[in-house]
């Protein structure tokens, strides 16, 4: 027997339009590229995003046609988001600190037809658009009067003359909510990069999920602050899930330097922020000098990378600041685990809820997860056994756009390439990314417990931890060390730290001092760039 309730789409369109309804007066307040601040309401972003919609159909795009941006977070990106995929068109959020071929190559695979992108990506455009063969249309994101006269990009606009113009009614259409609404690719450490597909049906229920009290938490009390960029899987769907419980939206704009973010964060109340563990670094690092603290800020999400112990503890004890350890993937949409504690853990002693904070967190409902050992046999959920880990759930990729890869399925499961174990209480916490475990004497090493400790040492701004092949053991860590500006720290010093702290086998063979770790385009650190940095590295006492 079916139930006898209403049939309506989980579509982008009914976020943004709930969003004008209820939360009308909300704030949306950006920073610009222009360096003044923006300010606005959903009222607003709801009637331009309509504007956008019609531009779009100017351009005669068919539905599940791709809009591509090359953007900060801001407003405009943001009435992208809504007006591109709530016309049934697919917003495809490029990565601008890819390599200029990189863009060039996604642009193509993802046969985008317009283009917009912020000014200060203007060098990549005048790099990549003679060989982008699908763009039509390239929008400058600007207005009207800022767009240089000789940019040498053929039939070049400002999304202001481009959209500014149009009608702000529009119907949008009632489309089925499995339909693609905004594309995605993985940084592609390995092989080319590829497109996660996202439909309406997704982003909903992923936006819902966000926003529960024990993941984001967010509500219509929040002012949020997205540090994670709208360009890599959708700033983690908080601008859906603020639209939806009418949270103020700031965004930070280019501006992500500690004085710039702090400033923002004091003069717009923010609540509740979110972003990868290095640009809390230099946010710490900006305040800490000064004594700086913060007014309103009660929460943080760290994701993307193992958020390391010693910012947990800076951020609760010198700032009150509680810190949410977030896990997640561009193939799950991409939250998959938020580390908040249960109601018995509220009486355990500091240091074993601090054990527990550390872990990436407990399952969102919607997503199952499991741990397998090299055979495929599932694991206990024991806190002990570490094994591949593999997910599954509606905001969970089923293969990848135009099936690059083919099926990337295990009996129905993403396997994700991180190893893990998961406890009795079901907290997960990443050991390692497959590729990056330390492989010595037939036992694994945490490459990430081997920075955690690293990165305790008040001396030490950044840790990466690899694996240098040795004749006995096939694989011992090194750690590769960034000392914080004026600090010192000598490598005897810093291998006797690791005494007491970790397993005497698993204390780093050597350290070496660098100047900088390699990032990726996502802030992530680039061990396969610092693995061939230390092509001619040779172990101690060899
Ligand atoms: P990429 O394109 O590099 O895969 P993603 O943003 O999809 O970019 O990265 C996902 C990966 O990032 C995860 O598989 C995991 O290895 C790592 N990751 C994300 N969050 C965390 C975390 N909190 N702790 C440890 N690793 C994390």
């Amino acid at each position: 027997m079916l139930g006898l309730m209403q049939q309506q789409s989980l579509l982008i369109s009914s976020v943004i339009d709930f969003a004008e309804r209820h939360h009308g007066d909300g704030e949306v307040v950006s920073r610009r590229v222009e360096g003044d601040i923006h300010r606005y309401t959903w009222a607003d972003v709801a009637r331009r995003a309509r504007q956008v919609a019609n531009a779009v159909e100017g351009q005669k795009l068919a539905h599940g046609d791709r809009v591509a941006t090359l953007a900060w977070n801001g407003y405009r990106h943001l009435e992208l988001y809504f007006g591109v995929s709530g016309s049934g068109r697919v917003l495809h959020t490029i990565n601008p600190r890819l390599h200029p071929d990189q863009v060039a190559w996604i642009a193509n695979h993802a046969e985008d037809q317009v283009l917009c992108f912020d000014m200060t990506f203007l060098p990549i455009v005048q790099a990549v658009h003679g060989k982008c063969t699908t763009v039509k249309q390239w929008v400058a994101l600007c207005d009207a009067d800022k767009l240089p006269a000789d940019t040498g990009i053929p039939g070049l606009v400002s999304y202001e003359s481009w959209m500014g113009t149009q009608s702000t009614s529009y119907t949008w259409p009632q489309i089925d909510e499995n339909s693609a609404c905004s594309l995605c690719y993985t940084s592609g450490t390995t092989g080319n990069p590829k497109g996660a597909l996202y439909s309406h049906r997704s982003t909903i229920l992923h936006a819902y999920g966000a926003a529960l009290p024990d993941v984001m938490c967010m509500s219509a009390r929040d002012s949020i602050l997205p540090v994670v960029p709208m360009f890599h899987v959708n700033a983690w769907g908080i601008p859906y899930s603020a639209a939806m419980v009418g949270a103020k939206l700031v965004f930070p704009g280019p501006a992500l330097d500690g004085k710039s973010v702090y400033e923002l964060m004091e003069a717009e109340g923010v609540t509740f922020a979110a972003g990868v563990p290095t640009v809390w670094q230099m946010l710490l690092g900006h305040m800490k000098p000064t004594g700086l603290k913060f007014s309103k800020l009660n929460r943080t999400v760290i994701g993307g990378s193992a958020c390391p112990p010693a910012m947990i503890t800076a951020f609760r004890e010198e700032y009150g600041v509680d810190v949410l350890h977030a896990w997640g993937m561009t193939e799950l949409s991409p939250l998959g685990t938020l580390c908040t504690l249960k109601n018995k853990h509220l009486s355990l002693p500091e240091e074993a809820q601090m054990q527990l904070r550390m872990k990436q967190g407990r399952c969102i409902f919607g997503i199952d997860m499991k741990i397998v050992d090299a055979q495929g046999k599932a694991l206990p959920h024991d806190g002990k056994a570490a094994g591949d880990l593999l997910v599954k759930g509606p905001w969970v990729i089923a293969s990848y756009f135009k099936q690059e890869g083919g099926n990337p399925l295990v009996d129905g499961w993403f396997p994700t390439g991180d190893v893990a174990t998961i406890d009795p209480d079901g907290f997960m916490q990443i050991t390692d990314r497959s590729k990056d475990v330390i492989k010595s004497g037939g036992e694994w090493i945490s490459s990430i417990d081997v920075e955690n400790v690293a990165m305790a040492h008040p001396a030490v701004a950044m840790a990466a931890c690899v694996g240098i092949f040795h004749p006995k053991w096939d694989e011992r860590p090194i750690v590769c060390v960034v000392k914080k500006p004026g600090a010192e720290v000598t490598r005897e010093e810093l291998l006797a730290f690791y005494e007491g702290k970790t397993a005497k086998w698993q204390i780093p063979d050597d350290v070496v001092f660098v100047d900088a770790i390699p990032l990726g385009a996502t802030g992530k650190m680039l061990k396969t760039k610092l693995r061939e940095q230390l092509a001619a590295y040779k172990l101690p006492n060899l």
